[in-house]
C-alpha cells in the first residue's frame, strides 16, 4: 500500500457518475440539456446518457472539477442564488418575486400564447441588434416541441405559443457557441434559465463576447408528453397531436382541436406532471432578465417582470406594447401555492437540500 503522500494532488473526478446517481437515476432531471450543451459523451435520449467513457477518467481533471461540469451547470444541483442574482441581475430584492426593476403587465401586436410580448421581445431583439439569434421552442410531430437556433422572424413568429413539454432548450447554446454567434437570446422555464445562468458561471465567465439574454416563462409544473397525451384521451376524448392550441387557465387545462374547445381541471392531470416538478420552488424564472407569464394579468395579456438592465434595453426595443392592469398578489398566491406542493419527504434533490425555503 502507497504512503498517503503518494495520493494525487488534484481530486479526481466524479465524471458523470455524480450527475447519474444524485440527479438522473432518482427521477429529477428537468430535461433542459445543459449538460449536453459542451460535452460530446452526453447525447440526449429519453434521459441524458453517456455514449462514450468520459474524459475524465484518463484527463482534463481540473477543467471539469470534483463533481463534472454537467454536475456543476445542472439546475437541480446545489446552486447558490444569490451569487447567481448578483453576477447576472440589477435590481430591488423583493421577497417574494427575486430581484425586480419594473413589474407591469400587457401586450403587443404579435400573436402568442397570451399577449404575444415573448415573440415580440424576440423580434425586437433581433431587429435592433441586441441578439442575432434565439433559442426558441418550435413544435414538433405531434404537440411535442424541440429547440431550435432561429435567426429569422419568420421562425420566431411560428414558434410562437406555449408547448406543455420539456424541451432540452439549453442543450442548444453550446451549438450556437460552436456555429459562431456571440449574441443569443433563450427562452426557457425557470430551471432551463437556472441551469443558462450555472452554464455562464461554469464556463462563458471568462469569455466577454459572449452575450445571453436569458426570457423566462413562469412555470407552475410541466408534463410528460406519453402521459399527458394519454391522459386527454382518456379525459377529453381527444388526440393531443391534433390540437391546434392549448392553454392553462384558471385551474383548467384547455385544448383546441378542429374549432372546439374542451377542458378538464389541471388537476386532473397530476399523474401526468413530472416528477422533477414536484420539487421545484421557482414559479417566476427568478434567474431571467425578463419573466413573462399570464398569471397576473387579463385574458390576452401577459406579466412582465424586468430583472436587469439588459432585460430593461430588450423591453424598451418593444414598439407596440399596451399597458394594463397588473396584480400582484396573484402572481405571490400562485408562487406560494408552488411551493406549498414541493414534496418534502423522502429524498429530495441537492437544490432543495440546503434551501432555507424547505426549513
Ligand atoms: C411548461 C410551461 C408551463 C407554464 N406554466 C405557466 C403558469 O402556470 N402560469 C403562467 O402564468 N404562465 C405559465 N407559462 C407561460 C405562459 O404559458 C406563456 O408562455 C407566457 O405567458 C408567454 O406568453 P406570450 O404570449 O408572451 O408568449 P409567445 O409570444 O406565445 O411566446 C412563447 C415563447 O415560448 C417558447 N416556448 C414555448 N414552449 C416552451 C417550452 N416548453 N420551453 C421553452 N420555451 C418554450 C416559444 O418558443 C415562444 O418563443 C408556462 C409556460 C411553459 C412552457
Ligand atoms: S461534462 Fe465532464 S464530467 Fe461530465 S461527462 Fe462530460 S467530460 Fe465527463
Ligand atoms: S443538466 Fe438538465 S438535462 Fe442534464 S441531468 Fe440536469 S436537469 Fe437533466
Ligand atoms: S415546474 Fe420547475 S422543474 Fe418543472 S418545468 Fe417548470 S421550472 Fe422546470
Amino acid at each position: 500500500m502507497l504512503p498517503e503522500i503518494f495520493f494525487p494532488l488534484v481530486k479526481r473526478s466524479e465524471g458523470f457518475d455524480a450527475l447519474k446517481r444524485r440527479i438522473i437515476d432518482k427521477g429529477f432531471c428537468t430535461y433542459c440539456g445543459a449538460c449536453a450543451s459542451f460535452c460530446e459523451h452526453i447525447v440526449l435520449k429519453e434521459t441524458p446518457e453517456l455514449v462514450e467513457d468520459c474524459s475524465l477518467e484518463y484527463e482534463d481533471v481540473i477543467k471539469c472539477g470534483e463533481n463534472g461540469i454537467c454536475y456543476d451547470v445542472c439546475p437541480m444541483t446545489e446552486t447558490n442564488e444569490k451569487e447567481l442574482e448578483e453576477a447576472f441581475l440589477d435590481g430591488k430584492k423583493d421577497a417574494e418575486l427575486g430581484i425586480v426593476r419594473k413589474l407591469i403587465a400587457g401586450s403587443c401586436g404579435a400573436q402568442g400564447q397570451d399577449g404575444g410580448v415573448v415573440t415580440s421581445l424576440l423580434l425586437s431583439g433581433l431587429k435592433n441588434g441586441l441578439f442575432d439569434c434565439c433559442i426558441i421552442a418550435a413544435r414538433g410531430s405531434g404537440f411535442r416541441a424541440e429547440p431550435v437556433i432561429a435567426e429569422s422572424a419568420e421562425e420566431i413568429k411560428e414558434a410562437s405559443g406555449t408547448k406543455y413539454v420539456a424541451v432540452p432548450m439549453v442543450s442548444k447554446i453550446g451549438e450556437a457557441i460552436k456555429e459562431g454567434k456571440r449574441k443569443i437570446a433563450i427562452v426557457g422555464t425557470p430551471c432551463e434559465i437556472r441551469a443558462t445562468r450555472k452554464l455562464q458561471q461554469a464556463m462563458l465567465k471568462e469569455v466577454e463576447e459572449i452575450d445571453i439574454v436569458a426570457i423566462g416563462l413562469f412555470c407552475f409544473e410541466n408534463f410528460d408528453y406519453d402521459l399527458l397525451s394519454e391522459k386527454i384521451t382518456e379525459l377529453l376524448g381527444i388526440e393531443l397531436g391534433e390540437a391546434e392550441k392549448v392553454q392553462i387557465s384558471k385551474g383548467r387545462y384547455i385544448v383546441r382541436s378542429n374549432g372546439k374547445e374542451k377542458s378538464c381541471k389541471v388537476t386532473a392531470l397530476e399523474a401526468a406532471v413530472r416528477n422533477n416538478c414536484f420539487y421545484c420552488d421557482d414559479f417566476t424564472a427568478r434567474l431571467a432578465d425578463i419573466s413573462v407569464g399570464s398569471v397576473g394579468s387579463p385574458d390576452g395579456s401577459s406579466t412582465v417582470i424586468i430583472r436587469s438592465k439588459k432585460g430593461d434595453e430588450l423591453f424598451n426595443s418593444l414598439e407596440d406594447f399596451v399597458t394594463t392592469d397588473v396584480n400582484r398578489e396573484e402572481i405571490i398566491r400562485t408562487a406560494s401555492l408552488k411551493r406549498e406542493k414541493i414534496r418534502r419527504e423522502g429524498e429530495v434533490p441537492p437544490i432543495l437540500i440546503k434551501s432555507v425555503r424547505l426549513k
